[in-house]
């Protein structure tokens, strides 16, 4: 007997085909500002991945007062934990990796555009300027267990933080089942696991999820059958607003300061490391089409990618092309009919 059960979620679409799964139990929940959900044929329990999320948003969140970034970005120190320690370090590695298209320290350009607080705001362009002279990132210093940041600088671990606790969630759903069947979605950010050894003796095994269309987030543009890895997302099309038919998102170019102007709609990557995954999404978008297939043909990071063009062609590297199926009714803003290209490294 196979179950089926669909999951209209963030930014994807799941529909579980994991062989033989007769038991599962799911958790919704909220935390760092986005809904997680958890399916797994597991023990049921999740009280460890709750409890590690709302500890987790304690001490890495920007906002909440007293977490040990707001510390950091308030006083210029803060002593970190492991965990905090680890994802600052790792974003600063990934920053000058990606020609620094990802930055953590931008927390002065999302504070001041604010572009989820509902008040349309558009900054002047000084304001912008001198918001982005503090997003150096030569301004951040670690020692030992300390950081460090210059007058003015805050970091953002907006853009990472979700990969990494991801991370950890699947490896509390798993650590005691390597065979249990996992898929955790964090605000469109998804950990799966269930192609153990034991999984891949029965017919089917693995998930199918369904890639968001950016052009109209209620459909998708096709299906990746694919398990035992992190999926991340970025676009331009959930966290956002509209003034005088110019749109304002939620990644910003840390050159200008401003939203990327991106070529793509979507970027998704797909890989075995899910705090990489999410910065790197952000980091391609930022990027755009040219240098995401610059960037991957270097093999600095082991991934694959799904980038969606603003024109509607989606391109696919190999390692997950055949994976793919195109949805026969995906369209693009235009209406026009999408269409695949694959490649190749
Ligand atoms: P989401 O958080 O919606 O899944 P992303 O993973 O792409 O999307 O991260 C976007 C968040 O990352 C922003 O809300 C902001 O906090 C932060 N951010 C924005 N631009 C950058 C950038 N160029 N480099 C690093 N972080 C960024
Ligand atoms: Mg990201």
């Amino acid at each position: 007997m196979k179950r089926i059960f669909p999951l209209i979620v963030i930014s994807l679409v799941l529909v579980c085909s994991c062989g033989e799964v007769y038991r599962y139990t799911d958790a919704t929940f909220y935390t760092m500002s986005t809904v997680v959900n958890v399916i797994s044929d597991g023990d049921g329990d999740f009280s460890d991945i709750k409890d590690f999320a709302s500890d987790f948003e304690n001490r890495v969140s920007r906002t909440k007062q007293n977490s040990e970034i707001y510390t950091l970005n308030l006083g210029g120190t803060a002593v970190l934990s492991e965990d905090t320690l680890y994802i600052l370090e790792k974003s600063l590695e990934i920053a000058e990796n990606t020609d620094y298209a990802f930055n953590p320290c931008m927390g002065s350009i999302t504070e001041l555009w604010d572009i989820t607080s509902g008040k349309n705001y558009v900054p002047e362009y000084g304001l912008v300027a001198d918001a982005l002279e503090a997003c150096d990132i030569n301004n951040i210093r670690i020692s030992e267990n300390t950081a460090e940041v210059s007058d003015g600088t805050k970091v953002d671990l907006g853009g990472i933080a979700k990969g990494y606790a991801l991370e950890k969630m699947l490896e509390f759903e798993i650590s005691e089942n390597k065979d249990t069947n996992v898929c955790i979605n964090l605000g469109g950010n998804i950990a799966l696991s269930g192609s153990s050894e034991s999984n891949r003796k029965k017919d089917e095994y693995g998930w199918n999820v369904g890639i968001t269309n950016p052009f109209d987030k209620n459909t998708i543009v096709g299906t990746l059958k694919t398990s035992d890895c992190f999926i991340a997302i970025s676009g331009a099309y959930e966290r956002f607003f509209e003034k005088d038919g110019t749109v304002y998102h939620h990644i910003f170019d840390p050159s200008t300061g401003y939203p990327a102007k991106s070529d793509l709609a979507s970027t998704a990557v797909i890989n075995k490391s899910g705090i990489e995954g999410d910065a790197l999404s952000t980091a391609l978008f930022v990027m755009g089409f040219d240098k995401s297939v610059e960037f991957y043909k270097s093999g600095v990071y082991d991934f694959d990618m799904i980038l969606i063009t603003n024109d509607g062609v989606i391109y696919i590297t190999e390692g997950i092309a055949s994976d793919f199926t195109l949805d026969a009714d995906a369209r693009d803003l235009n209406g026009k009919e999408m269409s695949i290209i694959k490649i190749e490294k």
